[in-house]
């Protein structure tokens, strides 16, 4: 039997909304058995929600070798104990910051191909898609060997409700910690409430935007519409905005439903980080801008006009 294996990236809300696309992805292998591996102790109070995508198995990982919250490799080592325990094929998680690290880990602990940062997977030919060149060309890598390690870019695949029953299973894997690592403190972003790489809706403002200041106009739509703020570099190399509201080739790379981009002329490099968006919408004052040849829905207009206009209809409707 095909079994994949996905490790349940959790925080202060519990399940990150973003891994329901990757179990989606998971049982596009017809046959797969969908098991969720969950280290935070918490298994019992996702259960629901993990089921109503699928899983049929969700693991709760411990270790005789103390808590796992602030370790992360020995996060890994009990995650490859495990894999290898419930003969797991592919192993799948979330391309994130978090995820990026703790799933080479595990690859790298159990001599496995790992791929990272995936836009597709085909479980059933053992084949995934990865963005190279800035966006330009897209790989179809075929691994050929088992088991295998893919990590799935945020958002990129779109979750769909499957509803199943699931068993809960506690497993106590036997490593000890290496005590090489312990992550000491998590420094919050200053940049709004809601992660840029998980955001289903996403505005940016360009260099247009003019001062640091003038993002407080972004950010009340944002609100509005439970959005992160983002920014070009022209507008972080001018100091309106940190590097971690950068997007792009040199910034975060993002996959929202959802891009509003305010003043973006459209560089190739700042798509480079956003083109998988599923719908983007432009404002611009020029209609001859190149954003407005990629874009779904496009505003020749001012953002400073244009955007107060939006954030005010958008509160209406809400109310
Ligand atoms: C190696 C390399 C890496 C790079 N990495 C990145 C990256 O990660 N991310 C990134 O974003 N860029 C990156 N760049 C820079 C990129 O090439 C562009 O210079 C940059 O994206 C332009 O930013 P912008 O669209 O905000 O500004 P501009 O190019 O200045 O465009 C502003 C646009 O806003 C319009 N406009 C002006 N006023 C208004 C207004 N009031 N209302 C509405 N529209 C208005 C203008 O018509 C124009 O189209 C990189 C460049 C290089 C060489």
């Amino acid at each position: 039997m095909f079994k994949a294996g996905i490790w349940i990236e959790t925080g202060e809300n519990g399940v990150k909304e973003a891994n329901f696309g990757v179990i989606t992805a998971a049982r596009g292998h017809g046959d797969a058995e969908i098991h969720a591996f969950v280290l935070d102790g918490n298994a019992d109070a996702y259960q629901d929600a993990l089921q109503s995508y699928g899983v049929q198995k969700i693991v709760s990982l411990g270790t005789d070798g103390g808590d796992l919250s602030s370790k992360p490799d020995l996060q890994a080592a009990a995650l490859a104990e495990a894999v290898n325990h419930f003969e797991i094929t592919a192993f799948l998680g979330l391309s994130s910051a978090r995820g990026r690290d703790l799933l080479a880990r595990v690859a790298a602990l159990m001599d496995a191909p790992l791929v990272q940062d995936c836009i597709g997977i085909d479980l059933s030919s053992q084949t995934v898609s990865k963005s190279h060149f800035s966006g330009k060309t897209v790989a179809t890598v075929k691994i050929n060997a088992n088991p295998f390690v893919c990590s799935v870019r945020p958002n990129t695949i779109e979750a769909q409700i499957a509803p199943c029953q699931c068993e809960l299973i506690e497993y106590r894997a036997s490593v000890q910690d290496p005590g090489k690592l312990a992550v000491k403190e998590i420094e919050k972003s200053r940049t709004g409430a809601v992660d840029l790489t998980e955001a289903n809706i996403i505005i940016t403002g360009g260099y247009p935007i003019g001062a640091a200041e003038n993002y407080n106009l972004l950010q009340q739509c944002a609100d509005v519409l439970g959005a992160a703020v983002g920014a070009s570099r022209a507008a972080v190399d001018a100091g309106y905005a940190p590097h971690s509201m950068q997007i792009g080739q040199t910034g975060k790379t993002v996959s929202p439903k959802l891009y509003i981009g305010c003043g973006l002329s459209g560089s190739v490099q700042h798509f480079a980080g956003m083109k998988t968006s599923k719908v983007i919408v432009a404002i611009n004052t020029d209609a001859e801008a190149p954003i407005f040849e990629k874009c779904d829905y496009g505003i020749i207009g001012d953002l400073f006009e244009v955007v107060p206009v939006l954030t005010q209809v958008l509160r209406e409707q809400k109310s």
